[in-house]
């Protein structure tokens, strides 16, 4: 059976850790390691990613190329047909006057309801089972009822303006959906992300051909990532296989880190600038010191989401738009909770309740100001 196996590359510390472990095995067992196929490398630049970590992408592909023979692909959304391209802002074209043109209601489900809603949707129950749940779930469930009248000509006429192609997949997703992404609704993860990287695979399995998908998950990471398995294998119709492999799911950051050293790689600068997460710039996660840090480092990128921001505005319902969702940052009431960039990072450089400017971070900001920045490793890299 002909099998091919992939290696996803982000730019962290733990899918860097992949590629040392596939060296490792291609040193051992030279190409028989992967099925006499050399295996493929994929990154996904989506955009928004820090351009410290595109850099440094490239900078480990280089190193690949001089070891190997072999280079990481770069693969977007641009590449995945109905997707980004002018064919899906038609069809949202096509759709947006009339959808706009009605009053809209939507049920704001909330607290218990949520809760109970979510438990059924990660029971395992049949489809009878399923439609039963879901119909007693809604017969009990009184949360209130968003109304949004229609929206007047003029702004229609204005969203209809701006919605064409900007080439910059993640803004494009965003202004495709009306809005950036959320904790509950990750479209940036699946649309910039995953769909491009499967769009490389799909034809193979389509063949035929068996893959395996190596991860960099560690089961230390969350508590959801550690329900997931070492490896897991699904059989497509045609008989292929796809397998998931986590090679580095038992180990610990700082395992990470080492087999790095050992190849004599060097880590993402972003580690030494107090980042945990480096890839989108700003990921829609980001922790409240990260959020700080980001924004006195990378000013300019604070700019870049500020004008997405309006764009995305402008082609949303709500006429409002903000990058960071609601349970990251607090944020104003008419936007459903949500804050724009530049009052979520005002409400970075607070201290604990979001209230009080505490005198700590302004003395810090008052030495990057002055003195140049500073190390901030979150894994210890600079001790
Ligand atoms: S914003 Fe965060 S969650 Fe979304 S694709 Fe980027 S890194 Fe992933």
């Amino acid at each position: 059976m002909t099998v091919q196996h992939f290696l996803s590359i982000s730019g962290g510390k733990d899918s860097q850790a992949v590629l040392c472990k596939a060296i490792e095995r291609m040193d051992h067992k030279g190409l028989a390691g992967f099925g006499n196929m050399p295996p493929r490398f994929l990154a996904a630049d989506n955009g928004h990613e820090n351009p410290i970590t595109l850099e440094h992408i490239d900078y480990l592909s280089s190193w690949l190329q001089q070891r190997t023979g072999l280079s990481i692909e770069i693969c977007s959304a641009n590449d995945v047909p109905g997707l980004t391209d002018e064919a899906a802002f038609a069809r949202k074209r096509a759709m947006l006057r009339e959808e706009w043109s009605k009053e809209k209601r939507r049920k704001r489900h909330r607290g218990e309801c949520s809760r109970r809603r979510e438990a059924i949707n990660r029971a395992k129950l049949d489809p009878a089972e399923l439609a039963e749940a879901k119909a007693a779930w809604r017969a009990a469930c009184d949360c209130p009822v968003m109304v949004s009248p229609p929206v007047p000509d003029d702004l229609i006429e204005q969203a209809l303006a701006h919605l064409y192609p900007t080439r910059i997949p993640f803004l494009d997703i965003a202004m495709l959906h009306g809005r950036f992404p959320g904790t509950k609704t990750r479209f940036c993860t699946d649309e910039t992300k995953l769909v491009p990287m499967m769009h490389r695979k799909q034809p193979l399995l389509a063949e035929g051909v068996s893959i395996v998908e190596w991860i960099g998950e560690r089961a230390d990471e969350s508590a959801a990532r550690a329900k997931k398995l070492p490896i897991q294998s699904k059989r497509h119709p045609n008989g292929a296989r796809q397998v998931l492999y986590r090679p580095i799911f038992r180990w610990t950051a700082a395992d990470a880190f080492a087999i790095s050293d050992r190849f004599g790689l060097r880590h993402n600068p972003l580690y030494t600038m107090g980042m945990s997460r480096v890839g989108c710039s700003t990921c829609i996660m980001v922790k409240k010191r990260e959020l700080r840090m980001w924004a006195m480092r990378f000013p300019a990128e604070v700019d870049r989401v500020r004008e997405w921001e309006r764009l995305v505005a402008l082609v949303s319902r709500r006429t409002a738009a903000s990058l960071l969702p609601a349970p990251m940052v607090p944020g104003a009431a008419d936007d459903h909770g949500r804050a724009v960039i530049d009052k979520a990072v005002e409400w970075s450089r607070t201290g604990k309740g979001g209230r009080n400017y505490d005198l700590l971070i302004e003395l810090e900001q008052r030495q990057a100001d002055e003195d140049g920045l500073f190390c901030e490793s979150e894994y210890g890299l600079c001790e």
